[in-house]
């Protein structure tokens, strides 16, 4: 009688640890060490379940009820599943913990609208590039989209939201998949683009300038166009001022007539004509100016 209920509730058990094998190991390739150790203690306890009645059943006497409970095996036997099935529990929370950690850390960088990063983590992973990545050049692109308030106040805020998204998406299509692209609030976006020299970072910006152009936003279908300031990242500069100088070329390009591409050389370069027909060399706007329009 009692081998029998060890059997059956044994069994029992393990097949209905069983049913959750094909969710645990259907899913992606286990990545990190702490995935793989889940699944092999969850198989280890499913195996050691089905198994534990034919241990117990193969060892005389301990079907009988006076043997078994006296038995120092059975008693290790118990120990051993309930020590898995502590493991389990804390990489089972150990698991939860690190998934909320990863869906906080990518709330605080990210903007939740168009998923870019935000200001915070854009200036956070720039300076550990800008630190660390010594042999490359950088460009900064400032973008902000013409007459934004237009499609909020013709179409509605829900529509508005949606080709901000759209711009975002757009932005991360045309760059590479390590330039930084990140929403700095309402229609401002500024890509970090490891590049070499003025006139290509322009040549990048007019690609995305056009882009953006042709693009047709849900539903209505209708058109955008965008204004974009672009300028390099001087050796030992400081991010921000070139930033600032990427903010008065589109203050500039706003300023000429919006839809075009305006190039800021840095301090103590060359002045730089950047070749495509809407692109603008800037001198440098009076700064309250600027403001006016931020
Ligand atoms: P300009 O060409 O000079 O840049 O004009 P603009 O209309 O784009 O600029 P303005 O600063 O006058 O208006 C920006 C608008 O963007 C106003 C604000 O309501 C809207 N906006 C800011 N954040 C969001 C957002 O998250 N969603 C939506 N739908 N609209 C937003
Ligand atoms: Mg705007
Ligand atoms: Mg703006």
């Amino acid at each position: 009688m009692l081998g029998a209920r060890i059997v059956f509730l044994n069994l029992g058990m393990g097949l209905l640890l069983a049913l959750a094998l094909p969710v645990l190991f259907g899913r992606d390739r286990a990545d990190t060490l702490f995935e793989r150790l889940l699944r092999r203690t969850y198989l280890l306890l499913v195996v050691y379940a089905l198994l534990r009645p034919l241990l117990a059943g193969t060892l005389a006497g301990w079907f009988s009820s006076s043997g078994m409970p006296r038995s120092g095996l059975w008693l290790w036997m118990l120990a051993f599943n309930l020590l898995l099935n502590l493991w389990l529990l804390f990489l089972l929370l150990g698991g939860v913990a690190q998934q909320l950690m990863g869906e906080l850390r990518h709330e605080r960088n990210h903007d939740p609208l168009t998923l870019l990063l935000n200001r915070r983590a854009f200036f956070q992973i720039a300076h550990q590039r800008l630190q660390h990545g010594t042999a490359a050049h950088w460009a900064l692109l400032a973008c902000d989209v013409d007459h934004f308030k237009q499609v909020n106040d013709t179409w509605g805020h829900a529509v508005g939201d949606n080709v901000l998204r759209q711009v975002g998406a757009l932005l991360q299509e045309m760059t590479r998949p390590d330039d930084l692209v990140a929403r700095f609030g309402g229609e401002e976006f500024v890509v970090l683009l490891r590049c070499d020299d003025l006139p290509t970072a322009t040549r990048i910006a007019e690609r995305i300038r056009s882009g953006l152009s042709q693009m047709r936003c849900s539903p209505a279908k209708h058109t955008l166009t965008a204004s974009f300031g672009v300028t390099l990242v001087a050796g030992a500069e400081d991010l921000e001022s070139a930033l600032e100088r990427a903010d008065q070329a589109v203050y500039r390009a706003k300023h000429e007539g919006r839809n075009r591409v305006v190039a800021s050389p840095s301090p103590g370069a060359a002045g730089n004509i950047c070749p495509t027909p809407s692109t603008a060399a800037v001198a440098q706007p009076d700064d309250a100016a600027r403001k006016a329009t931020r």
